[in-house]
């Protein structure tokens, strides 16, 4: 049996690092875990907060709701083609260990997607992306234990809704399944790697690589991410707390006459998404600085806890910048981060 446990510090559960308690902790490790959640009143009676690696969370207050960290490992390869295989994979694996685990298989697919923190469950949730490529290109289908049945329930890949880092776990199914594993179809021989994306190709020249494999574009991603972002294990962060905006073709074109040298990509004809680091940045807030509390100071887009900052003095600056570019640009930054409660 997982005990319960009372009063358990989510400081090293989360990599903003806010020192705050769960009143009830609980940790999901297999089937037997989920037939405890299934009969436990204790734990039955309150709404749940879904816990991965904690990298995508602010905490304002100590949770008075249980907090079930999803723990549950295993990786197995389901089926074997000629071009691709499927791999299902536990919640509870760490991502990057997967993206490494297909490499060192001579799997690809994942490459671009080297060094998100956080777990596998919690992937689908926002269909994590970075240098152009999400979840969604790789992802088959999940299984979810569904928290007011108790019933496990598969979802394929249309079924998901998956968008520009949201699904429909993150919106209209939020805390009411808990993903137990994914599963993925993975490359084997790929060749048509994705390099478009800001500096991989730089980066693969300077080290004089010509026909980069998916390690060498994992290594260049790594390199990157390393050089711009910071460590959470260093300085407490969850990643871009805002999602970057798309915006209405005719306000990006308005704004380029007053900052012509807005980036912006088109999102099919209508939209245009724009940089919401860049928007902060030329507001000179990168590096801003409130006590603890903070804009990180290479990247605006990251708000980062020095030591002692709490979730309120994150959201003060968090509010702080929103108010900044609707007054200068008219557009409203959506969090991007999962606020609690
Ligand atoms: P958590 O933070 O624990 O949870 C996130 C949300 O998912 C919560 O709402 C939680 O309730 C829910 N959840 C977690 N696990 C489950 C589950 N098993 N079932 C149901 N719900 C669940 N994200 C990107 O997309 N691209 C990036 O490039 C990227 N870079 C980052 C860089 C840094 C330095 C940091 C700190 C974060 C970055 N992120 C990025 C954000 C974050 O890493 C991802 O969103 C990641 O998928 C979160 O995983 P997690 O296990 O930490 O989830
Ligand atoms: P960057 O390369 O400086 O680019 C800034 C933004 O411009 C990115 O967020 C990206 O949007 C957009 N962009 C750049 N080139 C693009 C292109 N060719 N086509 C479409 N959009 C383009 O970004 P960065 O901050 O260093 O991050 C690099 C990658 O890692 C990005 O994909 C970013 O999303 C991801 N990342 C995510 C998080 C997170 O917590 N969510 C944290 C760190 C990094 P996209 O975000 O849509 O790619």
């Amino acid at each position: 049996m997982v005990p319960v446990q009372h009063n358990y510090n989510l400081k090293d559960a989360h990599t903003f690092h806010m020192d705050v308690h769960a009143s009830l902790f609980f940790e999901v490790i297999g089937e037997r875990s989920l037939d405890q959640l299934r009969s436990n009143k204790l734990l039955r009676e309150k709404p749940w907060v879904i816990l991965g690696g904690g990298s995508n969370v602010l905490f304002t207050e100590n949770v008075t709701d249980p907090v079930v960290k999803i723990s549950i490992p295993g990786i197995s390869v389901r089926e074997c083609g000629s071009n691709t295989i499927m791999v299902k994979v536990g919640a509870g694996v760490n991502w990057h260990e997967l993206v490494l685990w297909s490499l060192d298989h001579g799997y690809s697919g994942l490459e671009n997607l080297s060094l998100i923190p956080g777990q596998c469950g919690a992937a689908p949730m926002q269909n994590i992306g970075a240098y152009g490529v999400e979840l969604v290109q790789v992802f088959e289908s999940l299984d979810a234990f569904e928290i007011s049945t108790g019933l496990m329930k598969t979802f394929y890949r249309d079924e998901c809704a998956f968008g520009y880092r949201t699904s429909i776990f993150k919106t209209e199914l939020k805390n009411k399944f808990i993903i137990t594993s994914i599963t993925l179809r993975l490359h084997r021989n790929r060749s048509d790697l994705n390099l478009d994306y800001g500096d991989i190709q730089n980066v693969l020249n300077d080290t004089g690589i010509r026909n980069p494999t998916p390690r060498d574009v994992s290594n260049a991603v790594i390199k990157i991410r390393q050089s711009k972002l910071p460590d959470p294990n260093q300085i407490g962060n969850a990643g871009s707390f805002f999602k970057n905006p798309e915006i209405d073709h005719h306000l990006f074109k308005e704004l380029k006459r007053t900052f012509p040298e807005i980036p912006g990509y088109a999102v099919g004809t209508a939209k245009v998404k724009v940089p919401a680091g860049w928007l902060i940045d030329k507001l000179g807030l990168k590096g801003y600085r409130n006590g603890d509390a903070g804009v990180h100071d290479k990247q605006a887009l990251v708000l980062v806890n020095h030591g002692s900052a709490n979730g309120h003095q994150i959201l003060a600056i968090a509010h702080h910048i929103q108010d900044r570019v609707q007054n200068t640009y008219g557009i409203l930054l959506e969090p991007e981060v999962n606020i609690y409660p």
